[in-house]
């Protein structure tokens, strides 16, 4: 994990809205280019998908965009590249994650995102970019939900220095 002054570089922010997740992945939109691995953590309900569909719109993405539980992955061709959506939730029950070959959308010439990444592990690229989804406890508010966004490697380092800016 990238240091930054002796600390670990982490982006947290906390986000009351749909709306303020998908600006989040929007700005992200601007910066990720063919061959980048985000990987999209938290339970049911974090807003994983909701994210991706942010991320999507601002790349132009028409259509809705659903989560590809029972197919794995699900393509959308952007202007420039190709989005890959994947989410693996079933493989936590089925295993086999390895024997798929889905490796073969990372690193390559389009821009993955996957939900439930534990269980496909092997198959990750070593420089990642990690955004960790909570909702949290109920304060006087309403219900709190952060995001915190970290990098595994120099190109992910790359994306979060210019997503911090
Ligand atoms: P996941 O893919 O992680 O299971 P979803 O994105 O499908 O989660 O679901 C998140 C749900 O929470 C959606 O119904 C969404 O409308 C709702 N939601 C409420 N507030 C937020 C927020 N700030 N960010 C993301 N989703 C939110
Ligand atoms: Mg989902």
């Amino acid at each position: 994990m990238p240091v930054k002054n002796g600390i670990l570089d982490i982006m947290r922010l906390t986000v009351n809205t749909v709306e303020e997740t998908q600006t989040l992945a929007a700005r992200l939109a601007k910066l990720v280019q063919p061959g980048d691995t985000i990987l999209l953590n938290g339970d049911l309900g974090a807003g994983k998908t909701t994210f991706t569909q942010g991320l999507a719109r601002a790349l132009g993405i028409r259509r809705p965009l659903k989560s590809p539980t029972f197919t794995l992955v699900r393509e959308y061709r952007t202007e420039n590249f190709p989005l890959y959506h994947l989410d693996v939730y079933r493989l936590g029950e089925e295993g086999g994650g390895d024997e798929l070959g889905l490796a073969e959308y990372f690193g390559g010439e389009g821009v993955a995102l996957i939900e439930w990444s534990e269980f496909i592990q092997s198959e990750l690229p070593q420089d990642v970019l990690i955004i960790d989804l909570a909702r949290l406890d109920q304060d006087e508010t309403g219900l709190l939900r952060t995001i915190s966004v970290r990098a595994t490697g120099p190109r992910s380092e790359a994306i979060l220095a210019a997503l911090e800016k």
